[in-house]
């Protein structure tokens, strides 16, 4: 069985701890093991980026934007090899694996050509005020199990192309994508520019605390948002927290069926579900409630679940068999309630932590499957008759990651979505991101954004360079 190393200042390096085994959804057994590092080689990692930073800080943008090139590059060329190793550990379909490792490359090509100017904030004849940017120093990045590779590219590229070093912890369920990308990234910068440290237990605690590293970038669950923060406090790091959601959709009345089952179908079970901004939570209007449960019931049932390196596969596993506990445990809870399961609710016989397509009616809020995120392919429905009070359903809660209005008159929709409490409002789409949008929550769904300017700009510091002109005159 392969064994993969970690990378400290350049070297591949096995864990001190030793190894441990890396599970595959599909087959619920270990087909890889994976370095278990221990706290002396987190201290190594970031000891090597500290140095690395003194250099690294200096070089041009457009050095660091041609080595960005590069690495987007080698990405692209690795891209049959990554998109397996992601199937094998995370469990989605190999397309979808492909189209992350394609997404990735084309982030990084878009972190590689973005500028940071200097701001002038006043000039007169006796004084000039600049805004400067700086890199921050070392950058932690904490990344989840759903999209391994996408999200360490998230957290990577913007961080080495504003002159920070990095020292990056994949989550322990799914390290391996995440190993290959920073030994391609390596190829291409200094030594210590880019590490990764791997181990199951207590690492992530010990980098919000250690006092060597300037800004955290995380992304996972509120909870564990929550423990990073406290432990930011002992440096006061930077920090930016993409965490859960629980996305409502409000589909309008006269909203044609048709035209937007498949996206709607499509936003909520992206990745089997397991996606931060995937749509959580469908309040549907009464006069087209089982028009679309029977429209989005013939979707679920055309996918073709599987290991996702069959081929005709569309629909992978559950990550993990924890999480998939808490699909069933959710689903139980609804069905206890008087809830119609539409199709699927229950786990696959079969090897592996196989879930179908899942869709639940005659739900509401108040249940553990409408209030809590289930991040799973489980997706309920729920009937509503007035548009003030759906928003209220909607707007309740902790969560303020994405939300969603749909309806024939753009417009309205955009007014009722423009009412939203969450980080992003779409009208008549779901979970679309794109590299130049900044993206990012609101209330406990986190703080801070990624991508555009206003997520490269989180990598960075600010000086104010106030010049009064006539010193000396
Ligand atoms: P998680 O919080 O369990 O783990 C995330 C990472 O934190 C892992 O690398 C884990 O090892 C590490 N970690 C665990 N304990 C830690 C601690 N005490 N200190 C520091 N790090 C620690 O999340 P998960 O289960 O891997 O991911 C699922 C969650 O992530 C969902 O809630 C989902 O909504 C959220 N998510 C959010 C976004 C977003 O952009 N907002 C994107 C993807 C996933």
């Amino acid at each position: 069985m392969h064994h993969y190393k970690m990378l400290i200042n350049g070297i591949q390096v096995a864990g001190a701890n030793g190894q441990f085994d890396v599970i595959n959804p599909a087959t619920g057994a270990a087909f890889a093991q994976c370095s278990a590092g221990s706290l002396a080689q987190l201290d190594d990692a970031v000891a090597a980026a500290q140095v690395a930073f003194k250099a690294w800080r200096h070089v041009s943008h457009a050095q660091r934007c041609e080595r960005l090139l590069a690495i987007a590059e080698s990405i692209e060329q690795g891209a049959d090899e990554l998109a397996r190793l992601i199937v094998q550990e995370q469990g989605k379909p190999l397309e979808l694996a492909f189209s992350e490792v394609m997404g990735a490359a084309a982030w990084t090509r878009y972190a590689a050509g973005q500028q940071i100017e200097v701001g002038l904030v006043e000039e007169t004849p006796t004084q000039r005020i600049e805004l400067h940017r700086k890199p921050l120093g070392v950058v932690a990045s904490i990344t989840p199990w759903n999209w391994p590779f996408m999200i360490a590219v998230w957290h990577i590229m913007p961080a080495l192309r504003a002159g920070n070093c990095v020292v990056s912890k994949p989550s322990s369920l799914t390290p391996l994508s995440t190993l290959r990308l920073v030994e391609i990234i390596a190829r291409h910068v200094p030594n210590g520019v880019i590490n990764c440290v791997t181990g199951e237990q207590g690492f992530g605690s010990a980098i919000t605390s250690h006092p060597g590293i300037q800004k955290i970038v995380f992304t996972g669950s509120t909870a564990t948002g929550q423990s990073v923060m406290r432990g930011a406090a002992t440096n006061l790091k930077r920090l930016t927290l993409e965490l859960g959601g629980n996305d409502a959709a409000i589909v309008l009345p006269g909203t044609s069926l048709e035209e937007v089952a498949e996206e709607i179908f499509q936003a909520a079970f992206l990745n089997m579900g397991q996606t931060c901004a995937a749509l959580k939570r469908l309040y549907i209007h009464e006069s087209q409630y089982e028009a679309f449960a029977d429209a989005l019931t013939l979707i679920a049932q055309r996918q073709v679940v599987g290991d996702g390196l069959e081929p005709g596969v569309n629909f992978g596993p559950v990550q993990n068999l924890e999480q998939l506990q808490l699909v069933e445990a959710l689903v139980a809870d609804a069905r206890d309630q008087g809830a119609r399961v539409l199709c699927g609710g229950a786990r696959l016989d079969r090897p592996g932590f196989f879930y179908p397509p899942t869709l639940i009616a005659d739900v509401t809020d108040g249940q553990r499957l409408v209030d809590e995120e289930q991040f799973g392919p489980v997706l309920p429905l729920i009937a509503y008759s007035d548009v003030e009070d759906v928003l209220r359903r909607a707007n309740a809660g902790d969560m303020g990651l994405g939300g969603s209005v749909w309806g024939p008159d753009v417009q309205q929709a955009q007014a009722l979505a423009s009412r939203l409490e969450s980080g992003v409002a779409w009208v008549n789409c779901h979970a679309r991101i794109q590299p130049n949008t900044p993206f990012g929550g609101s209330k406990m769904s986190g703080f801070g954004v990624e991508f555009g300017l206003e997520g490269l700009l989180e990598f960075t510091g600010q000086q104010l360079q106030f010049v009064n002109k006539r010193a000396g005159e």
